[in-house]
């Protein structure tokens, strides 16, 4: 079986350190926030390049935090998309605002930057692009866009961890970055975690309030705030992975350049890199008019794959108050209905990316000519 995920082969090749790490925290008794998380908020915002990082619960409530740090609230607007996590949208209602979606680019499955402005009114005060899978979404034009419009950009940077943009890290190029340390992410806990980074040192000590009670001090409460810490485990364990952040994002991109290598000539659309960027492959999706039945049959084969994400956000159910009907973004549907994501993890070996390809090549004469053109769309 060759399965989507892998934690327990990571787990395997860092065991020692990562046990150590955990007893370090039981002797310390530091069990939320502490040291550990104090010396993982520099290391990871450093590693982002960026100057102040600051350690929550989830990377759910890492865009919340952000968006009230930026005094985003009830009658105010963001504009976000429709292909992306639920979080990314849940994150904009949580704060009390609201979700205004635009439709991706479907070549990087990111935000269509042409389709911004067309989306900003008066009540505008925000926009949260995703760098979905590992594919930092086209932040020049964004930042133009918002800086022509007064506008806060804050990034979702949940599945980008160590991805560049033009040779700079993101989560550190708007004004604020949002990471998840979900234990599947490319930098995962040992539980739940995450991360806003930002070269704003006012956004950095209103997110430090409110994350923790919006105490200023213990027990001097200055605004209404939150039980969002970030425990001293999973900075323990955060710290010791993202030593090896940069070896696994390479094994990552070896990957997929194994699989981009044996199914040239397919038919099959690849994922593409674009131009700018440094993708770190949280996932890997190509495309298919006939997901189910490959699926199923890749399943036979024993070989395991995801789908990210089935229903764009304006379909689901609980999202019907958005306003927004079938055919609102047609990229975005297209893709949820296309996408089959591979497997995808640092340990895949070489063998196995040969063997998940040969799989494919094998279904794929079915459809090869309509994939090629979905790719070339
Ligand atoms: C994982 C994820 C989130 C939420 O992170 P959690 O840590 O699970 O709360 C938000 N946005 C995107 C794009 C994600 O992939």
């Amino acid at each position: 079986m060759i399965p989507f995920v892998d934690l327990k082969a990571q787990y395997a090749s860092i065991k020692t350190e990562v046990n150590a790490a955990i007893q370090g925290v039981l002797e310390s008794c530091q069990f939320t926030l502490g040291s550990e998380v104090v010396a993982f908020e520099q290391e990871f915002a450093a590693y982002c390049q960026g100057q102040h990082g600051i350690g929550v619960n989830t990377g759910t409530s890492a865009l919340h935090m952000a968006l009230l740090a930026a005094g985003i609230g009830p009658g105010d607007e963001v504009i976000t998309v429709p292909f992306t996590f639920v979080a990314t949208v849940a994150a904009i209602q949580y704060a009390g605002a609201t979700p205004v979606l635009v439709d991706i680019d479907p070549k990087t499955f990111t935000i269509d930057v042409g389709a911004i402005e067309a989306a900003i009114t008066p009540r505008t005060k925000a926009i949260m692009p995703v760098h979905l899978y590992g594919q930092p979404a086209d932040m020049d034009p964004i930042l133009e866009i918002a800086r022509r419009h007064g506008l806060i950009v804050i990034e979702d940077a949940c599945q980008a961890h160590g991805a560049e943009y033009k040779g700079r890290r993101v989560g550190s190029i708007g004004d604020m970055g949002c990471f998840s340390f979900y234990p599947g992410k490319n930098l995962g806990a040992c539980g739940e975690g995450g991360m806003v980074v930002t070269n704003n040192a006012e956004y950095a000590r209103t997110i430090r309030m409110l994350r923790d009670w919006g105490a200023e001090k213990k027990y001097h409460h200055v605004m209404k705030g939150y039980n969002f810490r970030l425990e001293g485990i999973q900075g323990a364990v955060l710290r010791v992975k993202l030593r090896h952040l940069e070896a696994w994002t390479e094994a990552r991109r070896r990957a997929a350049a194994s699989y981009e290598r044996h199914l040239a000539g397919s038919g099959i659309a690849t994922p593409q890199a674009a131009a700018y960027a440094r993708h770190v492959y949280h996932v890997y999706a190509i495309r298919t008019q006939h997901r189910q039945a490959w699926q199923e049959q890749l399943l036979a084969a024993g070989i395991q794959t995801g789908v990210h994400y089935p229903i764009p956000v304006h379909l689901q159910p609980a999202y019907a108050d958005l306003g927004y009907g079938v055919g609102a973004f047609p990229h975005a549907e297209r893709a949820s209905a296309e996408v089959l994501s591979l497997p995808m993890f640092p340990e895949l070996s070489e063998a196995q990316c040969e063997t998940v390809c040969a799989a494919l090549r094998a279904l794929a004469p079915v459809d090869s000519p309509a994939l090629a053109m979905a790719g070339a769309a």
